[in-house]
C-alpha cells in the first residue's frame, strides 16, 4: 500500500510557531525531507524519523525540484508516510500546490498543513499590523523574484493602497523602488525591512521607499528578508513588541 505526504509548513524559524497539526505529522513521520529555510529544532518532534535535507535556497547549491518530486514518490510507493517541511507555508511561494498536484496525478494521497508564513510573523515580531483600521485595509503578498524574469506591475500596487509584502526582495531593490514611485508611491512611505524574522538573530532596518536602498545597503541587509512596506511600517511601533524566542 502506498503511504502519505504531508506537505507541511515549518513556520518562519521559531519552532514555538509550529502548529500542532505540523507537530502530529512530524511525530508520525518515517521519512522528513526538509527545506534550508526551516530552523532543523523543529527535527526534535521527529526523534526516530529519516532525515532528508532537499535545500534550494537562491543562488546557491540545490536541489532539481524533479529530484524532490521524484524522492517523495519512492517513498511513498515504500509505503512510508512522508513529511515535506517548507519554510512558513507551504503554498505561499513554496510550492506546496504543484507537489500535491504532481502526487495526485501519481495516485499518492498528500495532505497540505499551513504555516505561518515569514511575511505575517515578521510584521508582528516588529510590531507591525499589517492591517489596520484607518490605515491599512489589506495586505498584498508578492514576490520580487519569478522564475521567468518577469516584473510585476508595481504601478497597480502603488495604487492598490493596500501594505505590501514583499518576499524575496532583497537583491531587487533597485527595481522596486523605481517601479513603486514610478507608479505614484510616495518616497516618504515608510519601509520595514526584516532580516531571518522569528529567530533569536532577528534584525530589522525602518526607513521609506526614497531611502531603503541606502539604509539596506549600510545596514548589510541578507536573505531572508521580507519588506514591509506602507503606512503602519512606520517607526513609532504601534503594538508592544512581541517576545521572540
Ligand atoms: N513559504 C515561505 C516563503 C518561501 S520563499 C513562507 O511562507 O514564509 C523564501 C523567502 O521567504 C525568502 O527569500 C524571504 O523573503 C522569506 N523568508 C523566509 N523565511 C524568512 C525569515 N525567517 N525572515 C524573513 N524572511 C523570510
Amino acid at each position: 500500500m502506498n503511504g502519505k505526504v504531508w506537505l507541511v509548513g515549518a513556520g518562519p524559524g521559531d519552532p514555538e510557531l509550529l502548529t500542532l497539526k505540523a507537530v502530529k505529522a512530524l511525530n508520525q513521520a518515517d521519512v522528513v525531507m526538509i527545506d534550508d529555510l526551516v530552523n532543523p529544532a523543529v527535527l526534535e518532534h521527529s526523534p526516530t524519523a529519516r532525515v532528508v535535507r532537499v535545500g534550494k535556497r537562491g543562488g546557491c547549491r540545490s536541489t532539481p525540484q524533479e529530484f524532490i518530486h521524484r524522492l517523495m514518490l519512492r517513498y511513498a510507493r515504500q509505503g512510508k508516510c512522508v513529511v515535506r517541511l517548507k519554510g512558513g507555508d507551504p503554498c505561499i511561494f513554496g510550492r506546496g500546490g504543484e507537489e500535491a498536484e504532481w502526487l495526485a496525478e501519481r495516485g499518492i494521497e498528500s495532505e497540505l498543513v499551513n504555516g505561518i508564513t515569514a511575511g505575517l510573523a515578521g510584521a508582528t515580531n516588529c510590531g507591525v499590523p499589517l492591517t489596520l483600521r484607518g490605515i491599512s485595509r489589506g495586505v498584498t503578498l508578492v514576490t520580487a523574484h519569478t522564475q521567468d524574469d518577469s516584473s510585476l506591475n508595481w504601478g497597480a500596487l502603488a495604487q492598490s493602497g493596500t501594505t505590501l509584502v514583499v518576499y524575496m526582495g532583497v537583491a531587487k531593490l533597485a527595481d522596486i523602488r523605481e517601479g513603486l514611485l514610478a507608479g505614484g508611491m510616495t518616497g516618504a512611505m515608510p519601509v520595514a525591512m526584516i532580516e531571518n524574522a522569528s529567530l533569536p538573530q532577528q534584525r530589522e532596518c525602518r526607513s521609506t521607499l526614497a531611502r531603503m536602498q541606502a539604509d539596506a545597503r549600510a545596514f548589510e541587509l541578507k536573505s531572508p528578508a521580507i519588506l514591509v512596506i506602507g503606512e503602519v511600517a512606520a517607526a513609532e511601533a504601534i503594538l508592544p513588541m512581541a517576545q521572540s524566542a
